[in-house]
């Protein structure tokens, strides 16, 4: 895809963050190489899982322009992010790319009417009059299931997490977006406000041909919503395909004990796991080889050695040596992970 034909793209985009540990300093690379793109003529949910602290939340902030990228490129609909002056950023950047964040309140005054924001996002970023206005905030709230006849003179403490959220949906609607980029904005929610939120993002795909980027550490609407899926390691994509391949058939070892049980830290956790927890995430980030060599069932010699590149066994990216035919089939076989390419059969809903 050319820089031109994309909406989005990314390429070999890294982040790096230096951290004190006692008295001497260390790199970290929090986004490392990312390449990845959004076509402009086909609107895509494109999800981004991993665990904490895979750099999902950093490759965010960077898309959103909120961090700078260390290395890479980062076009948006063909132009230079890296080039844009602040005006352009603030008028034509920010009505094109909205954010979502995770916790719909943190975003609204509890002491300020809610429509008061949706009023002054649209008037500023110019898509509604003050003729037009109240009709154009109508229809983004009814883009997620709300009217403004329901939410006009109420707080933030009058709506339920879940209402708040889809009105923070249809503030960042008011601006007609291309993109949304939303950073966990089911995590606070129940289970069932969830499938309200991540169907929103399925119409908005769907009758408005908006992109979302959903980045999240849930699964489950991953698969359900997205058209695709980028499963993230500390800090590179190590796996980007069709949501029924890299869930329904995952080939990456990472994506198969991700998807077999989510290794979320527990919260009673004592200080010193925590501490030993923080360090392993260290060594992972700064490994020579593979990041995932320590944890890894199959690793070989080489992964620990040899970074693996990005390769492309049946259509999708998959960052590891498994898949690399210039390593001898024996050697993966000593290691028992010559995962056999098996065709999916989508049993994905439409
Ligand atoms: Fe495991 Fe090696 Fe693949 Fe990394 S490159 S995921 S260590 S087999």
């Amino acid at each position: 895809m050319t820089t031109s034909e994309a909406l989005l793209k990314l390429e070999q985009l890294s982040r790096v963050f230096t951290v004190r540990r006692g008295l001497a300093t260390s790199r970290f690379v929090a986004v490392d190489d990312v390449t990845l793109a959004i076509a402009a003529d086909r609107p895509e949910i494109l999800a981004v899982v991993g665990e904490s602290g895979s750099g999902k939340t950093t490759l965010a902030r960077m898309i959103l322009g909120q961090v700078v990228p260390s290395a890479g490129h980062l076009h948006f609909k063909g132009r230079d992010m890296t080039r844009l002056s602040a005006r352009e950023r603030r008028i034509w950047f920010m009505k094109e790319v909205q954010p979502i964040f995770q916790d719909p309140f943190a975003a609204f005054s509890p002491l300020k009417k809610i429509e008061s924001y949706l009023y002054e996002t649209a008037l500023n970023f110019g898509t509604a009059t003050r003729a037009t206005v109240d009709a154009h905030i109508d229809q983004a709230l009814h883009t997620v299931g709300l009217s403004l006849k329901e939410i006009k003179g109420r707080y933030p403490n009058e709506l339920s997490g879940g209402q708040m959220q889809r009105t923070a949906i249809a503030r960042a609607l008011t601006t007609n977006p291309s993109l949304l980029v939303a950073d966990e904005p089911v995590s606070m929610l129940d289970a069932s406000l969830r499938m309200a939120i991540v169907n929103s993002f399925r119409d908005l795909k769907q009758q408005q041909g908006v992109s979302v980027i959903y980045i999240t550490h849930d699964l489950a609407t991953a698969y359900y919503a997205a058209d695709r899926i980028a499963v993230m390691l500390r800090g590179w994509v190590v796996e980007l395909g069709p949501a029924e391949q890299v869930l329904g058939n995952p080939l990456h070892p990472y994506t198969q004990i991700l998807k077999s049980s989510v290794p979320e830290p527990d919260p009673r956790m004592r200080w010193t796991e925590k501490v030993a927890l923080a360090r392993q995430e260290l060594d992972e980030f700064s490994a020579t080889g593979c990041k995932f060599a320590t944890r890894c069932p199959f690793a070989m010699d080489v992964c620990s050695r040899v970074a693996p590149t990005n390769l492309v066994p049946d259509g999708r990216m998959v960052k590891c040596h498994l898949y690399d035919p210039a390593i001898p089939a024996a050697q993966k076989h000593r290691a028992g992970g010559a995962i056999p390419l098996t065709p999916v059969a989508s049993t994905k809903a439409s």
